[in-house]
């Protein structure tokens, strides 16, 4: 048992406009807690004020900890380099922007301990302050994740949840370096429960989530989960070699009776679909090939550049970055 019962996980990009709000609400939450614990600030490379506004709260909440990623690695990344990070025997990740509220975070515990769960799913009730697009295409993602990691991955639940330090020892195994949590962890199977709460507004600044990064996360989700969309190529390819078949013989057919026909449309047709589908399968096995190499690589999935919690209080750290390489996010250091 290590002396810090919970450690809170909060990745930061850029989040200078919500942080005083953040710790507003949170310190409250935890202070109320009555439980030793820790706060993991993880600076994702921000290019404000964030890590600097960080340092100085830190001079007034020493259960706060700032971590500094060398560069932007991205959402999952700075949460795993917070959960690697992290010393508590329960430890909850949540988003700095105050969508999920802090103070399910005192319910999660509860029920951990209570139910004697090891991983404790905040599920949303309600995504109605989401915008219409977000929500379609929330509700798109749940059901392509069922249908490719299976039905146990739990609707509406995205990055805030409980961990016990099982299932962090866990997650630290894995070889994989491209991981995404939602589906990881339900794929475990740890006994879980759930608690529901309102999904609220950013409270400030923008999202950090355009449409381009929750393309790459769900391109991540699919291929780091199954080799459906190979066997897909292959379908593909021998319906196509069917329909070539035929349009062989109806070719043939033609010759021999003397209908031949000016057959530029045509041509033009097969040669274009033909094209087409050989370029998406090649982008399929591209998608899967890129990953083998990255993975033959074994490149770090992140650099923490600054930790407060072994640097002492007066480390020079925020505003600026520190030497690189002093911990690398790779498996070979877990
Ligand atoms: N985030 C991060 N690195 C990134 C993008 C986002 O650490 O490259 C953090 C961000 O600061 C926030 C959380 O991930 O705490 C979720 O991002 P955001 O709220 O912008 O996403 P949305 O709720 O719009 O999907
Ligand atoms: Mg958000």
């Amino acid at each position: 048992m290590s002396p810090t019962l919970l450690s809170v996980v909060v990745p930061m990009y850029n989040e200078e406009a919500v942080l005083h709000q953040l710790v507003a609400r949170l310190r409250p939450v935890l202070d109320g807690m009555d439980v030793p614990y820790e706060v993991v600030a993880v600076d994702d490379g921000s290019s404000d004020s964030t890590a600097g506004m960080v340092q100085q709260i830190r001079t007034e909440w020493p259960q706060l900890r700032l971590l500094r990623l060398m560069r932007n690695s991205g959402h999952q990344a700075a949460i795993t380099a917070g959960m690697t990070a992290a010393v508590g025997d329960y430890v909850v990740t949540i988003d700095a922007d105050l969508q999920d509220p802090p103070e399910t975070i005192a319910e999660m515990l509860k029920t951990a301990q209570a139910e004697n769960v090891d991983v404790v799913y905040g599920v949303r009730s309600d995504r109605s302050t989401d915008s219409v697009f977000k929500r379609q295409t929330a509700a798109l993602y749940y059901w392509l994740m069922r249908r490719v990691a299976g039905p146990h991955v739990p609707s509406n639940a995205g990055d805030f949840r409980l961990m016990s330090r099982r299932v962090l020892d866990a997650v630290n195994r894995l070889p994989e370096e491209g991981r995404v949590y939602r589906l990881i962890i339900p794929w475990f199977g740890f006994p879980s429960a759930n608690v529901y709460y309102e999904r609220d507004k950013r409270a400030a600044g923008e999202s950090k989530y355009p449409l381009g990064k929750m393309i790459l996360l769900t391109t991540e989700s699919i291929v780091t989960f199954s080799g459906g969309p190979l066997r897909f190529a292959t379908w593909l390819g021998v319906l196509s070699a069917i329909a070539c078949v035929f349009v062989g013989v109806f070719v043939v057919v033609g010759v021999i009776t003397g209908q031949t026909v000016p057959g530029w449309a045509s041509t033009v047709l097969v040669v274009g679909g033909i094209g087409a589908i050989q370029l998406f399968c090649l982008g399929i096995l591209g998608e899967y090939i890129g990953r083998i190499f990255t993975g033959t690589l074994r490149r770090p999935l992140y650099l923490v550049g600054y930790d407060s919690l072994t640097h002492g209080d007066n480390a020079p750290g925020a505003g600026q970055n520190t030497a690189p390489g002093q911990t690398a996010g790779n498996r070979d250091n877990q």
